[in-house]
């Protein structure tokens, strides 16, 4: 009877295992580190290595700027064209829709470095950097953009990024347009490899940015400023800045801490772009 129960949980322990595992993610995280293994073969060309900054600096504008401080933390007012803007390049980066990744992140400010928190080092470095892309999420199967409705509205540029796979087109779209100007070592360097930089650096901050790193604010939680992630992430970097201060819309606080998100939200400011930025603290 004992050996019976036995086998039986043996049995069932790799199938749980196996229930937990995010398909879809896995496939994009493990296949797209395999393609890049080509760039060891094929070094870049100037027009490679101008498709691999443009476009770094596009989608990591529009994750910090667009995903996280306007959608996710509501950091600033933006008129519908460039939500929908920011929500499409946003995509590019291929780190799911903005209501998904929104849904997530705002876990992660309710539970930092608790249970339930979807990225904490406290299950280690490795879960926090990358493994828990490839889990199964707590709230996996619902309807992200209906448990974050401020995010997409009713407004079917913005809704479409969360359905099924539809947030992988802006991404297919940028491998297009680099075939179309530099062919296949266009797209390696322009797609492929400036997408695995943008995504360790950003996972870095889920991962560093809870581990090493400078503590200026006494948060409840392990969030560090880690300033070299800062320059990396355009501003991101100042992560526990922002753990102190989530709505604030600035995460350099200091002229030091530069934050080239900041600096683009304020020049959106100064030229009536947008509005209701929420500032940061005063500090000394
Ligand atoms: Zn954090
Ligand atoms: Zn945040």
């Amino acid at each position: 009877m004992l050996k019976e129960r036995t086998n039986t949980l043996a049995l069932e322990q790799p199938l749980s295992l196996l229930s937990r595992i995010q398909w879809i993610q896995s496939f994009l995280v493990l296949g797209l580190h395999a393609c890049g293994l080509l760039g060891l073969w094929f070094a870049p060309r100037a027009v490679d290595l101008a498709l691999f900054f443009g476009l770094y600096l596009a989608t990591t504008f529009a994750i910090g700027i667009g995903y996280h401080r306007l959608l996710a933390h509501r950091g600033f007012v933006a008129p519908q064209w460039l939500r929908r803007l920011l929500a499409w390049v946003g995509a590019a980066a291929l780190q799911g829709g903005p209501a998904r990744w929104t849904r997530i992140h705002r876990r992660h400010h309710q539970l930092t470095d608790k249970q339930g928190d979807p990225h904490s080092p406290l299950k280690g470095f490795f879960h926090a950097h990358m493994g828990w892309i490839m889990c199964v999420d707590a709230e996996e199967g619902s309807d992200y953009r209906e448990l974050v409705p401020d995010v997409s509205g009713q407004d079917p540029w913005v809704r479409v990024l969360d359905r099924g796979v539809l947030f992988t087109l802006p991404w297919f779209l940028t491998g297009i347009f680099c075939y179309a100007v530099a062919g296949w070592r266009g797209v390696l360097w322009g797609t492929v490899l400036r997408t695995l930089a943008l995504w360790h650096f950003t996972w870095c901050i889920n991962s560093v940015c809870h581990v090493w790193g400078t503590r200026p604010n006494q948060t409840r939680d392990e969030s560090r400023n880690v300033w070299w992630l800062g320059l990396l992430t355009l501003g991101e970097g100042w992560h526990n800045n922002h753990h102190a201060r989530p709505a604030a819309a600035m995460h350099g606080w200091r002229w030091y801490q530069v934050d080239f998100s900041g600096y683009v939200i304020r020049l959106l400011a100064r030229l009536g772009i947008i509005s209701n930025v929420v500032r940061p603290p005063r500090v000394n």
